[in-house]
């Protein structure tokens, strides 16, 4: 549900995302793919409300969101390097998003308690963030995430630093998580094998804007540029 069209952003003199346009449908897992300094973690943040567009208009359901705090976007973020508070305890962190909603306490333990086995955590609540390993503490972000529920989840390469066997291991939970939550999710990575088996669709970026956005299996046969060509291309 998420209607994004024109989105100009300048950093300086320099154009970063140039009149850029992109529909995202409701319940679809949609890549953001491209080279480092194409703009994609600009796009997710202005998406998330953290990085104000020069130009441009956001709907979701319709509604624009552009001028609205991050904080009542109802969009759930994963941060490339987690971004959790390292003193606190796991049930602290995740819970962090619903105390800015002021949820009740006994809200708050039973729906931390449910993202906890969401993500299979089950049982750590009390432990403290910096005594984990890197693949618990992608999944407290990703519980952080979605324990309030977001229609919308950005995810801003959010595998990088794992090591490949846990990557692809993620991969499969995340892809097996946006199944049965159904959450809209915009995903960023420069990874075209991780793009091509996690999107339902994939936006190929190149100097601020989409070169062309279809399904993997499309993008594969049929790429319309010589950039999308090699940039998929390089995956085999
Ligand atoms: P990467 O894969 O390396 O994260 P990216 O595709 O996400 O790259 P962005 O981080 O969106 O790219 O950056 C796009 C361009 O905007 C880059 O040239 C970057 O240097 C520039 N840029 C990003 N943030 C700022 C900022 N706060 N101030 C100035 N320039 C910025």
């Amino acid at each position: 549900p998420i209607g994004i069209s024109g989105i100009e952003k300048r950093f300086g003199g320099v154009s970063v995302l140039r009149d850029l346009s992109l529909d995202v449908a409701a319940g679809e897992f949609l890549t953001l793919l491209g080279p480092s300094g194409s703009g994609k973690t600009t796009l997710l943040m202005i998406l998330a409300g953290f990085v104000r567009a020069n130009f441009g208009s956001i709907k979701v359901g319709g509604e624009e969101i552009i001028t609205t705090p991050p904080h009542r976007r109802n969009i759930g973020m994963v941060f490339q390097n987690y971004a959790l508070f390292p003193h606190m305890n796991v049930f602290h962190n995740i819970a962090f998003p619903l105390k800015q909603r002021r949820v009740s306490a006994a809200d708050t333990a039973e729906r931390v308690e449910k993202a906890l086995d969401l993500v299979q955590l089950k049982g750590l609540g009390e432990r403290r963030v910096d005594q984990l390993s890197g693949g618990q503490r992608q999944r407290v972000a990703l519980a952080r995430a979605i324990v309030f529920e977001p229609r919308i989840v950005l995810m801003d390469e959010p595998l990088s630093a794992l090591d490949k066997g846990l990557r692809e291991h993620m991969q499969i939970e995340l892809r097996n998580l946006h199944r049965r939550l159904g959450m809209t999710t915009v995903y960023v990575t420069h990874d075209q094998r991780e793009a091509i088996t996690m999107s339902d669709r994939i936006a190929v970026m190149n100097a601020g804007r989409i070169e062309q956005i279809d399904r993997p299996e499309v993008l594969y046969a049929r790429p319309q540029t010589r950039f999308v060509a090699g940039f998929i291309g390089d995956s085999s």
